[in-house]
């Protein structure tokens, strides 16, 4: 890529290894994606439902633990301490979840009446901590400066930059004011999500195989009112196909790494 040669702010995904645009520090997006979870989460009432509240504080543990297991040994140690973890279940009938930078979780209960199982949870969640372990919010903020201040921001104050990371934290986050209106991830990032999300998925010990068969289950909810986690996750015959192909090579990595 011509912009990674000309710039510092470039990065490799974990996993996949592919090349991205990152102008924006960890610390930065941190911060930015902390804001407006913690406007989130001041507004969102917490889950009363304990069973089901323990059952996502399970399954993302076991899913963070393997990521970090992940990032351990394949040399990413110092990525490990972008996280702190957080399991949030609220009471929200959308079918919906999502994981900020810095592993900040939040399952709607609505999901709960899809993804019914722990390893159908794990689905959900493996995807959603595969975005924050790619960075693909950086990415997409990222191309979102360029595209709007192109290359002089580069060479700008600090502060002026610090301003349009806290402008696009909005559309890039899509939460405060905007729940439910998140800008969708790239085509790109969702196949690239869904490909992490089945590796950390085997190494936290649950069979990947369960992404294929859960994603044609939610497809198939397509009558009436469109669940919102499709809504930003568009579940065609291509995603699961592809996502098909893609599971004996996330157990092959997850078999060699145990
Ligand atoms: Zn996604």
């Amino acid at each position: 890529m011509v912009t990674c040669l000309l710039l510092s702010g470039c990065g490799a995904v974990p996993v996949t290894g592919r090349r991205q645009i990152l102008l924006v520090s960890d610390q930065e997006i941190f911060q930015a994606g902390l804001v407006q979870y913690k406007e989130y989460l001041s507004s969102a009432a917490i889950s009363s439902d304990p069973t089901s509240s323990a059952m996502v504080r399970n399954v993302g543990r076991k899913l963070a633990d393997a990521t970090e297991y992940y990032l351990k040994t394949n040399g990413l140690q110092t990525e490990v301490s972008n996280f702190a973890w957080e399991f949030n279940l609220v009471k929200d009938s959308q079918v919906n979840a999502f994981c900020m930078p810095g592993g900040k979780i939040v399952v709607y209960e609505g999901l709960l009446s899809v993804a019914q199982t722990e390893a159908e949870l794990a689905v959900v969640l493996g995807h959603e901590i595969a975005h924050a372990v790619a960075k693909h919010s950086n990415e997409r903020m990222s191309q979102q400066i360029l595209a709007q201040s192109g290359l002089a921001i580069l060479s700008s104050a600090l502060s002026e930059k610090s301003a349009v990371v806290r402008e696009t934290a909005t559309t890039v986050f899509g939460l405060g004011a905007q729940v439910g209106l998140m800008l969708p991830y790239s085509r790109r990032h969702e196949y690239e999500a869904d490909f992490m999300g089945v590796v950390f998925m085997e190494l936290a010990g649950y069979d990947s195989q369960t992404a294929v068969t859960f994603w044609e289950k939610m497809s198939s909810l397509g009558t009436g009112k469109v669940p919102e986690l499709l809504s930003t996750h568009p579940s065609d015959a291509k995603r699961v196909s592809n996502l098909k192909n893609k599971i004996p090579e996330a157990k092959e990595i997850a078999r060699n790494l145990r």
